[in-house]
């Protein structure tokens, strides 16, 4: 049996310094914290908007693209599949997937463009993971006691630092985090699982939408064209489409067996046995295999070619970062006109975070309404 890395995993159990909570709660039920954290970020109201924001195409053409919410349960399943193959811990793996693009704006990449120029202009920033922290730690209020989802450090440090890592120099508000130290696995394998799920998905959007064409795709993306030919010589007298679906899966099952064998070879040959050498070690353990990378670097400069920067998505951004752009001006000019509890924050965050706090939140339907009826 292959090894598994259950030493290095997070053991989320009671003596645990990962499932301490800023706010104590008595042990309820047969949850483990992390279940618990995972069951206090569904039911957030965060967590129901990402259904009404866009992943790549802004505007519905078709039920069938991925909204953030159809994407982040696909980042689910993959991240859910890694850590169990590995002897992780699923639950804290689960719930990071699960929250993992919880702080982003409305309109995708670009309304977090649009919204991080408007923040630049008065010497701040907008950064998603930071921002995810900000919406579980002050803007979900469903307790009494506090402010905040009240999540265990574990899932707080991995919100943050799954796909990233920070400064103490530049960020000692983030001082508890252990700044200079990775992640641990469950937290780095969100964002390897994150960018399979959308490698996958932008493909087969990218047909459903017209955009992208399966010959085209064959013929640039190397590790799909290699599914795709393996595929069509077991299935003859199948159609196009139905062959490029299975060689889509194909190619998500070899980028996951991938990361899966790869985080392992890392695992070995930095002599992790803790999760405190996992943190220690001298870079990430979870990546790609180095010819996997460089497979992946080609799809994704494909995607980039064609989907994310074509004439139809160019001009989707612009529409976005008018609207973004056009109603955070709005709000800084006329504080008066944000809502009741957005005012009560200005005197503490300033007012260029708190509206960009408001405008972060919103789904694109939302925006767009207070678009029509602010500015029109
Ligand atoms: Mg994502």
């Amino acid at each position: 049996m292959a090894m598994d890395l259950h030493s290095c995993a997070v053991a989320g159990d009671a003596g645990d310094l990962l499932v301490t909570r800023v706010y104590p709660v008595p042990a309820r039920s047969q949850r483990t914290p992390f279940q618990r954290d995972r069951d206090r970020i569904v039911q957030s109201r965060s967590f129901r908007r990402l259904a009404g924001k866009t992943q790549v195409f802004t505007r519905r053409a078709s039920d069938h693209f991925r909204s953030r919410l159809t994407h982040t349960i696909e980042v689910v399943q993959i991240a859910r599949d890694v850590a169990a193959s590995l002897g992780l811990n699923e639950d804290l793996a689960e719930t990071l997937a699960l929250v993992h693009d919880i702080g982003h704006p409305p309109f995708g990449h670009a309304g977090e463009r649009a919204l991080d120029e408007c923040l630049r202009a008065h010497g701040l920033r907008f950064d998603h993971n930071l921002h995810a922290l900000r919406i579980v730690q002050f803007f979900e209020q469903r307790y009494a006691a506090h402010r905040g989802l009240n999540l265990t450090l574990g899932v707080r440090e991995g919100i943050i630092k799954h796909s990233r890592d920070y400064t103490a120099a530049e960020h000692p508000e983030l001082a508890e985090y252990f700044l200079g130290q990775y992640p641990p696995l469950e937290a780095q394998l969100i964002d390897l699982a994150d960018e399979i799920a959308y490698l996958t998905a932008d493909l087969d959007d990218g047909v459903e939408s017209g955009l992208l064409e399966i010959g085209h795709i064959r013929e640039h993306v190397g590790i799909l064209r290699r599914c795709y030919q393996r595929v069509a010589r077991e299935y003859t007298g199948v159609d196009e489409k139905r062959l490029f679906y299975e060689a889509l899966q194909w190619m998500q099952h070899a980028l996951v067996d991938d990361l899966i064998h790869s985080i392992r070879g890392n695992v070995t040959s930095a002599g992790a046995s803790s999760l405190a050498e996992v943190r220690a070690a001298r870079h990430r353990l979870a990546a790609l295999s180095p010819e996997t990378e460089t497979e992946r670097i080609e799809e994704k400069q494909y995607l980039y070619d064609t989907l994310y920067t074509c004439a139809a998505q160019v001009e989707e951004h612009a529409i976005a970062a008018e609207v973004v752009k056009g109603l955070f001006d709005f709000w800084v000019a006329h504080p008066d006109r944000l809502p009741q509890s957005y005012i009560a924050d200005i005197p503490a965050e300033g007012l260029a975070r708190t509206v960009a706090d408001y405008i972060a939140g919103m789904t694109d339907s939302f925006i767009f309404h207070q678009y029509e009826q602010l500015i029109g």
